[in-house]
């Protein structure tokens, strides 16, 4: 009898262990379980609508999804149609691929202010998820501040400073295009709180900073160490390459001309956020100046500030609990081993280990689990799997997307697209389930 396993979640993790899977019990049958009716999880959610590129991995993900023994049933929520407890007892595993959907907290005074949005909820916005459709940003002011020196940071700032013309065959969806082009920001400040060779962001993410079209990138080059061995001495060979690389280039920023581009990004280290000011609405963030000593960020007590109408806090992710689930609150993932959590629950990717790493870093999580699930698990004759999911998503009038409504979806998209654009995205679960069905009755 072969093995049932269902996989919550169907980002990179969730595909790199269905494909895994597919290899280490050839016989299993997988079944992805995705809250949203579209696959894919950060690369269709996360990843910038101009870089489609990067979005292109999805096209492997579909060769799995396209697998005889590999089923999708999409907007299908773990909690609400059926719960983890459940899922356990129909199938033999279950791998837990839900990722880090929510915003790590920026815990400063003035932080719920209007016109203060977290990266998860502003990327969210911009790549058209459902969660986030009517966000709605103010966008009415000409400067912004993003806090954090990751690639989330590097995204948020260059998709508010790049031209119609550099998102012309990207997806951003029409309500966000007509928003961000209309918006009179100008000047964009990307904050860290440690100094240059700390930041996070990777060197061809910083290099595309420097050419955009209508932005000129500003460096202090005081702010630029002159010591590298003295500031690289925590970081190993591959880190300290890395970070000369972006070294370089913010050096190369720092000693441009004066250029005749109406906007400016403005890289500023050394400061970390102490409150948000304003009214109701944001009109100014006060930075404490910082020094960074053995890797730790220290204040000086210096203050300033910087007036902004919008701020953007990409600080990093944070998973969720899931009901049925142990959770480590101060480390925000499920405590596990490897990406064993308990008999017959596995997790991988960012709920396993954390919101870090790059796309492909997801597949050493999915093969080590597929080997356990192998090792572990023998398969139970009580377990039907998708034929008792099945029965109990009719009975609770559940409308699941398979992988065949998804490629209508994801066909009408590409049909809809208009100009250069790749797609062009449903942005709301209704009009999704009214495309594929017609409106109700
Ligand atoms: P990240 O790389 O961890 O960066 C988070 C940034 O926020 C760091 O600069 C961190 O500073 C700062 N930070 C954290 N807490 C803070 C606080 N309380 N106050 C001020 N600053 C704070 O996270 P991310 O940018 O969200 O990215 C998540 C992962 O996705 C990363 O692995 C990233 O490379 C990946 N990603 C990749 C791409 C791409 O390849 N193009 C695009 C997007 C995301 P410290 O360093 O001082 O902690």
């Amino acid at each position: 009898m072969p093995l049932s396993i269902a996989i919550i979640g169907s980002g990179p993790a969730g595909f790199y262990t269905a494909d895994a899977l597919t290899k280490a019990c050839p016989d299993c049958r997988v079944d992805f379980i995705e809250r949203l009716p579209t696959p894919f999880g950060l690369i269709r959610g996360g990843v910038a609508p101009d870089h489609q590129t990067t979005k292109r991995v999805a096209k492997k993900y579909e060769n799995t999804a396209m697998m005889q023994h590999v089923h999708f049933y999409g907007n299908v929520e773990i909690g609400r149609d059926v719960s983890l407890m459940e899922l356990r007892a129909m199938y033999d595993a279950v791998v837990l691929a839900v990722g880090a959907p929510a915003d790590k907290k920026l815990t400063i005074p003035g932080a719920n202010k209007i016109g203060v949005h977290g990266s998860a909820a502003f990327v969210g916005w911009y790549n058209g998820h459902p969660d986030f459709r009517d966000l709605k940003p103010d966008l009415n002011t000409n400067s912004a501040v993003v806090i954090g020196n990751g690639n989330v940071a590097v995204d948020v700032a260059r998709v508010l400073l790049r031209s119609p013309r550099g998102m012309a065959e990207s997806d951003l969806p029409d309500h966000v295009a007509a928003m961000i082009h209309a918006a009179p920001i100008t000047e964009v400040h990307m904050v860290g709180r440690r100094g240059p060779a700390d930041a996070k962001f990777t060197n061809v993410e910083l290099r595309e900073m420097g050419n955009l079209k209508l932005t000129n990138p500003r460096v202090r080059p005081e702010q630029l160490p002159e010591d590298l061995d003295a500031v690289l001495a925590g970081y190993d060979e591959r880190d300290r390459r890395l970070r000369i690389r972006n070294l370089g280039t913010l050096r190369e920023f720092s000693t441009r001309k004066d250029t005749n581009k109406p906007k400016n990004v403005y890289f500023d280290f050394f400061a970390s956020p102490v409150e948000i000011l304003g009214g109701e609405q944001v009109e100014a963030i006060r930075f404490e100046r910082t020094r960074v000593e053995n890797g730790k960020c220290l204040g000086t007590g210096e203050m300033f500030e910087i007036e902004c109408g919008l701020v953007i806090p990409s600080i990093g992710y944070r998973s969720e609990p899931i009901e049925g689930a142990p959770f480590d609150e101060k480390q925000g993932i499920i405590p596990n081993d490897n990406g064993r959590i308990e008999a017959g629950l596995y997790a991988v990717g960012w709920i396993k280990r954390g919101p870090s790493g790059v796309i492909s870093s997801n597949r050493p999580d999915g093969v080590i689990v597929a080997e356990y699930i192998a090792e572990d698990i023998t398969a139970d004759p009580d377990r039907h799997g998708r034929d008792q999911l099945e029965a109990v998503l009719k009975q609770r009038r559940i409308r699941w997307i398979g992988y065949s409504d998804w490629q209508r979806l994801e066909a009408m998209e590409i049909e809809n697209a208009e100009g250069h654009a790749p797609r062009k995205k449903f942005v709301t679960v209704e009009d999704m389930i009214h495309a594929l069905d017609g409106l109700p009755n």
